[in-house]
């Protein structure tokens, strides 16, 4: 089932309930103002299959957008982009949200590019200094970065799922999916927050 997210939600959302890619894209988006190519297709898509409409997502990225741009070069370059997205555009294909692996096998970030799988694609330092600004204990921290020395991404991002909901097994939230879809991670923890 979608979660139905509005546009308003999402700061809070990706402060408490999106896993650590869509956390990057969510926060890059919120400070530059664009993303390229391959992270809007990411984060427009994850945003879709938590519901956001194809109306909620046109007001979201010319919002986000248009702090940077006109509004004419936003609808003429990327507005586009978002209808096909929604398969309104082109071929009209129904786009599915990208699943983790599809994410951590998928053509890795270059500078100046958000998506891809922090666990996958960045360096232990980096990766370590993401984990303390997102508040993960030390003890939490290592087993997480444990996971992924032993290339264990999808392990590793069911641990920081694991760190930041403490007590949800008692809760019987179910975490099917978490660690293999991003959207399953969100839902779980959307969930766990009702
Ligand atoms: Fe995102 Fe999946 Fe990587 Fe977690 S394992 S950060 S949900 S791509």
């Amino acid at each position: 089932d979608p979660d139905n997210i509005k546009p308003g939600m999402l700061n809070s959302l990706a402060e408490r309930s999106m896993p650590l890619c869509m956390k990057q894209l969510h926060s890059a988006l919120n400070r530059e103002h664009k993303l390229k190519h391959w992270g809007r297709l990411q984060y427009g898509l994850f945003l879709k299959g938590a519901g956001l409409s194809v109306d909620d997502a046109m007001a979201f990225w010319q919002a986000m957008f248009t702090k940077i741009m006109g509004l004419d070069q936003f609808q003429k370059q990327y507005a586009y982009n978002v209808r096909h997205m929604y398969g309104k555009e082109g071929k009209r294909t129904n786009y599915t949200p990208y699943s983790c692996l599809k994410i951590i096998m998928g053509n890795p970030p270059a500078a100046g590019d958000h998506h891809g799988c922090p666990y996958r694609h960045y360096d232990e330092d980096h990766l370590s200094s993401l984990l303390s600004q997102v508040r993960i204990g030390a003890t939490d921290k290592d087993a997480i970065l444990r996971q992924v020395k032993s290339k264990n991404y999808q392990l590793a991002c069911q641990r920081h799922f694991e760190a930041t909901h403490k007590g949800y097994e008692a809760s019987g939230v179910s975490t099917d999916g978490v660690g293999n879809h991003p959207n399953a991670w969100m839902h779980a923890s959307m969930e766990f927050h009702k």
